[in-house]
């Protein structure tokens, strides 16, 4: 096979060599983490007063874990590390509640950024000959915008195409002769089974490659895309707390994905002690960003649960490999690509006067897709023969879910004391999903 590196001499550094610029880079970022509020009293709790505490790698274990919720109680500015007027861009996920979690990008933040990407998709084979449609949301999620810089900066034909809308994705495929497209693995899914529908010859298109990611799929799951509509996949990995996709990506050789060890510091740990698993051992990947002035995150409990392959990679590269995630350490639900937490539709539901006591938020696959229904009891001062009135109600909780979780599930109502009472710890969640891995 013929590879291709955007930086050899980053790409394939000797692992001593890699390891030391993870200390310069370590200490800088910690420097800057001192300038926030949120790290300059978390830190000097632990001694940490400047750079010069941090002397080795290993000095990382001093520093505290940094959750999801540390985030939102620094909600908006505790993590900032900049002046604001140097802000160039900000990018938001949800949160656990209402309060989302926000990253601030300096100019050089988003360069860093395009620049991780841009390894990524030339590493995969594409060039500047490509076109590239990049059919995933943008806006406040990182997946748009971060691929499609990326895809700039490789200098491929970038059409910013978005989410949704199969026949209109078809047309522009056709009309500008897209090789590569970015996507959910189940909108790729979808969208096999529409181009069927839609009688769309797959000799009318010229799509090579497809990137993959921001929801798990096992390894039968890329076979099955990569057959039906003939293209190879690639697995990308990232979260918006970490600027987003570009994180880890897969090369050509398609076995794990490369996490680019000068940018984002891994870690994987026993989620319940939270020690170091052995290295090829399963636990939770906690992150610490290197690559990043505005916003410094270090040790993130990301959640996500995988593994180091130990084996170097047959492509040269020697930023260690991640293994698919396999799941999560808590209970966040990623329904289309979508982060949802359970406690996020409680809020909402719970709020209101007119909603009984037992609910159940239902995961299901419809096709290709996610979908997901949430059943919920209403109050007994409801009289269950008022048609419109329950009816007002569903639509009532609708618009409130699709304002707080950005998507839109089926409401059910059901009449106060009809739905079964767990025994035990109640089980509000039912995801039937296939898991294959
Ligand atoms: P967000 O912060 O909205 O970008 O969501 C990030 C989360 O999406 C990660 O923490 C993962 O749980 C999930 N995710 C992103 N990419 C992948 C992938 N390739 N495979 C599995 N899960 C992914
Ligand atoms: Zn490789």
């Amino acid at each position: 096979m013929n590879f291709q590196y955007w930086q050899p001499e980053i790409e394939k550094m000797p692992r001593a060599e890699l390891k030391a610029l993870q200390l310069e880079k370590l200490k800088k970022e910690v420097a800057i983490a001192l300038r926030t509020t949120f790290y300059k009293e978390r830190l000097s709790k632990k001694g940490i007063k400047s750079e010069d505490d941090i002397k080795s790698l290993d000095d990382i274990k001093k520093i505290p874990f940094t959750a999801k919720n540390d985030l939102r109680d620094g909600f908006p500015y505790g993590f900032l590390s900049i002046p604001k007027e140097d802000v160039v861009r900000l990018h938001s996920s949800s949160g656990t509640t209402g309060v989302p979690t926000t990253i601030y990008f300096s100019r050089d933040d988003i360069k860093r950024w395009a620049n991780y990407m841009a390894r990524c998709i030339y590493g995969t084979g594409c060039t500047k000959n490509d076109v590239f449609q990049n059919m995933i949301t943008y806006g406040l999620f990182t997946g748009g915008l971060g691929l499609h810089q990326g895809g700039e900066e490789v200098g491929m034909m970038v059409i910013p195409a978005g989410a949704g809308n199969t026949a209109r994705q078809f047309k522009m495929m056709q009309d500008y002769g897209t090789t590569v497209v970015h996507a959910t693995p189940s909108f790729l899914l979808h969208l096999e089974t529409k181009m069927k529908e839609a009688g769309v010859e797959r000799d009318s298109l010229f799509i090579k490659r497809a990137f993959a990611g921001a929801e798990p799929y096992s390894e039968d799951t890329r076979r099955r895309i990569e057959a039906l509509l003939k293209i190879d996949v690639y697995n990308s990995y990232g979260l918006s707390e970490m600027n987003g996709p570009g994180v880890a990506f897969e090369c050509q050789c398609k076995e794990g994905m490369h996490i680019w060890e000068d940018g984002y510091f891994p870690e994987i740990v026993n989620p319940q002690t939270l020690e170091p698993v052995k290295e090829g051992e399963t636990g939770e990947l906690i992150l610490t960003i290197l690559c990043r002035e505005a916003t410094p995150i270090l040790r993130y409990r990301t959640r996500d649960l995988t593994s180091f392959y130990t084996e170097a990679c047959p492509c040269g590269r020697t930023h260690r490999r991640l293994r698919r995630i396999t799941g999560r350490s808590d209970d966040m639900l990623i329904i289309n690509g979508v982060n949802v937490f359970p406690s996020q539709i409680e809020e909402v539901i719970m709020g209101m006067k007119e909603v009984g006591n037992n609910y159940l938020i239902v995961v299901e696959k419809d096709g290709a897709l996610d979908r997901m229904t949430v059943k919920t009891e209403v109050s007994s001062e409801i009289f269950f023969d008022d048609a419109r009135l329950l009816n007002a109600l569903k639509e009532k909780i609708m618009e409130t879910l699709k304002v707080s979780i950005s998507i839109s599930p089926k409401v059910e109502l059901h009449e106060s004391g009809s739905m079964p009472v767990s025994e035990g710890k109640a089980v509000r969640v039912k995801d039937t999903r296939p898991k294959d891995f």
